[in-house]
């Protein structure tokens, strides 16, 4: 089977579990774990930021990192097929008691006209605030779609002209630098706090970390153990992420590469696919992925005419071949 349903099905390599059967472990509640440390300042040093915070997951880091800028009772914006919005089950209010207003755009772009109609500044006692706008990058339900840079740094300034925190859910933020040679500096200049993943593209099998100044670190700390979230010795976690930032972005042009190969197989526009993911219509979503699935491949419907295929470290060159073949004949 190739499985193409998503790029958190892949699997630790072999050097990845070498990393972490020899990774030196502390107690992380106590802040004494040496590889999470090591970590968290390597990939707040990547982006810029003053510092990071280990997550089990990306939702969690996405929920900490925006509690960390908008207060009970205020509101985000984001686009209306955000993660944040759709896929973290209400998380943001349930557990942070926050409201969301969206914005549409097909490619789930950044749209600066709608966000000046949606922004509402502090009224007093009749409407609510907004305290912050959010942005994906990649957008993975946009099919991962790439953020340009200089529409992130409008945003930036959009957000400071009123005040205003900018939250950036990074979470395949490496396939945007990878497709774009953006430095990952100036992804983390736009935003205040920010999430990224480890266990999407870059297969490690667990592990997010949220991003911000010292400040709303601190306080995130204090939120992780709130929910729970209080980890021990992890470092044998994040000996994977480390592993995987230094041997497996590079390589995400690879998975690019095949998504463009994909797409040309199932008369797409390659020009539509950004980084790895690939969605496409059909007369029929549910009898398509059941017929790809008899011939080998695994692909996800999305709605009642729209697959999504998405490429990952364990799809290699000639898989990718074998179910561009496949899903070209279907
Ligand atoms: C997967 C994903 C997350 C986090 O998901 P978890 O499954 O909670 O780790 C956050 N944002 C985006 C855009 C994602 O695709």
């Amino acid at each position: 089977m190739i499985d193409l349903r998503s790029d958190t099905v892949t699997r630790p390599t072999e050097a990845m579990r070498a990393a972490m059967a020899a990774a030196e472990v502390g107690d992380d509640v106590y802040g004494e774990d040496p590889t999470v440390r090591a970590l968290e300042e390597h990939v707040a040093g990547l982006f810029g930021h003053e510092a990071a915070l280990f997550m089990p997951t990306g939702s969690m880091a996405n929920v900490l990192a925006v509690a960390a800028v908008v207060a009970p009772g205020q509101e985000v914006l984001c686009e209306a097929r955000a993660h944040i919005a759709r896929a973290e089950l209400g998380a943001h209010g349930a557990v942070s008691g926050l409201t969301m207003r969206t914005w549409s755009h097909p490619r789930g772009q950044v749209d600066l006209a709608a966000l000046g109609e949606l922004f509402a500044p502090d009224l007093g006692p009749y409407f609510v605030q907004t305290a912050a706008l959010s942005v994906e990058n990649t957008h993975n339900f946009a099919g991962g779609a790439v953020l340009p840079l200089a529409d992130l740094q409008a945003l930036r300034a959009f957000a400071d002209e009123r005040g205003v925190a900018v939250h950036l859910d990074g979470a395949r933020i490496w396939n945007a630098h990878v497709a774009t040679g953006t430095p990952l500096s100036s992804y983390g200049a736009v935003a205040d706090v920010m999430s990224v993943c480890l266990s999407k593209g870059l297969g490690a099998p667990v592990g997010s970390l949220m991003l911000g100044s010292a400040e709303h670190i601190a306080g995130a700390r204090v939120r992780r153990k709130r929910l729970g979230g209080g980890m021990r010795q992890v470092g044998i976690l994040a000996a994977a992420g480390r592993h995987a930032l230094d041997h497996h972005v590079e390589r995400l042009a690879d998975d690019h590469a095949h998504a463009r190969l994909l797409a040309e197989a199932v008369g797409a526009d390659p020009a539509g696919v950004d980084t790895n993911i690939l969605a496409f219509e059909v007369a029929d979503a549910p009898s398509y992925v059941a017929r790809a699935r008899e011939a080998g491949v695994l692909v996800g419907a999305v709605g009642a005419t729209t697959i999504r295929a998405v490429t990952h470290l364990d799809v290699s060159r000639d898989d990718a071949e074998r179910a561009a073949k496949i899903l070209g004949s279907l």
